[in-house]
């Protein structure tokens, strides 16, 4: 029994844990009550060709705007959205969005960027991703070649055996595929190889040390290698200073973003920056 004489620790442990499952079920209830109050938001980070310093991209980024507390990162809720499963109803509306939010601007006569959108495992394993993103692409208008889907790697191998097909026939819709995060998974070069990719992305935890780390800078430009060796896009995550963007550009990566160029911002203020720079 917690109580008992010398299990003091086992007591506060078991305390702790209650505490913990409390909070994550109000904030399972307040998410619920986020998505019907609509204080759900996509943010946009723009992405950037690293050779012309022009904005080609986004990567659309979740924030939670709550009355109270203010903005919420993704970084607090996606994890309980994504064991309760609220991640399935949250994803598809961010692709039901950012579709709409494409479809808009290519209207509006803004040149066609390419919009990237976070999948989770979840959604990756339950459902049926590619007929729901057929239904979002052709309500939307959107035309699917704008669209990239961004998987980690344990996504990718918690249906290892189903994933190459599944990405099979997301590529048939003709939208464009992405391993996020890259070098923090599972990574298997022999899965790099199979899964029909177009683009690959550094995690930031390689870029943050560049170029003081000797270390870092091989393991960022073998990466980088290895992209380019498979045909793929290499995009670095997380640049915030000129000294990591100069040694990215000489090493041959294609594309970066980071606050060195903008964090996520609203739309409207994506577009402001857009007309800023070109
Ligand atoms: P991610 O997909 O790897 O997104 C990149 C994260 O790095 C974002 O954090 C972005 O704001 C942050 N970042 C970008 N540049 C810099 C930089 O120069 N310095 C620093 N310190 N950070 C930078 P954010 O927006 O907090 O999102 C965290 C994670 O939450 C994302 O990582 C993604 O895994 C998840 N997430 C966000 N939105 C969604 C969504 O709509 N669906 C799903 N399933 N996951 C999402
Ligand atoms: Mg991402
Ligand atoms: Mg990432
Ligand atoms: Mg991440």
């Amino acid at each position: 029994r917690a109580k008992d004489e010398g299990r003091g620790n086992f007591k506060y442990f078991s305390e702790d844990l209650t505490e913990a499952a409390i909070r994550r079920i109000n904030l399972e209830s307040l998410l619920r009550r986020a998505i019907v109050k609509e204080e759900l938001r996509i943010y946009y980070q723009p992405q950037i060709d690293i050779n012309s310093g022009a904005i080609i991209g986004a990567e659309a980024l979740l924030r939670w705007h709550h009355p109270e507390e203010g903005v919420i990162p993704p970084s607090q809720f996606i994890p309980v959205a994504e064991e309760t499963g609220l991640i399935g109803e949250i994803g598809e509306w961010v692709l039901l969005e950012v579709c709409r939010q494409g479809q808009c601007w290519l209207e509006a006569g803004i040149p066609p960027l390419t919009l990237a959108v976070n999948l989770s495992p979840h959604q990756f394993r339950h459902g049926d991703i590619v007929a729901s993103l057929a239904a979002i692409l052709n309500e939307t208008g959107f035309p699917a070649e704008y669209l990239e889907l961004e998987l980690t790697e344990s996504a990718l191998m918690t249906r290892e055996s189903e994933a190459v097909q599944i990405l099979e026939q997301l590529r048939t819709l003709g939208v464009r595929l992405a391993i996020d995060d890259f070098g923090t998974g599972y990574s298997s070069l022999a899965y790099l190889k199979r899964f029909p990719l177009d683009r690959l992305k550094i995690d930031k935890s390689f870029i943050d040390d560049i170029p003081q780390l000797e270390d870092d800078n091989e393991i960022a430009a073998a990466i980088i290698g290895i992209a380019h060796t498979l045909r793929l896009q290499v995009l670095a995550e997380g640049v915030e200073t000129e000294d990591q963007l100069n040694f990215l550009k000489k090493h041959g990566c294609d594309f970066y973003q980071g606050f060195y160029k903008s964090p996520a911002v609203s739309a409207e203020t994506f577009i402001a920056l857009l007309k800023q720079c070109t």
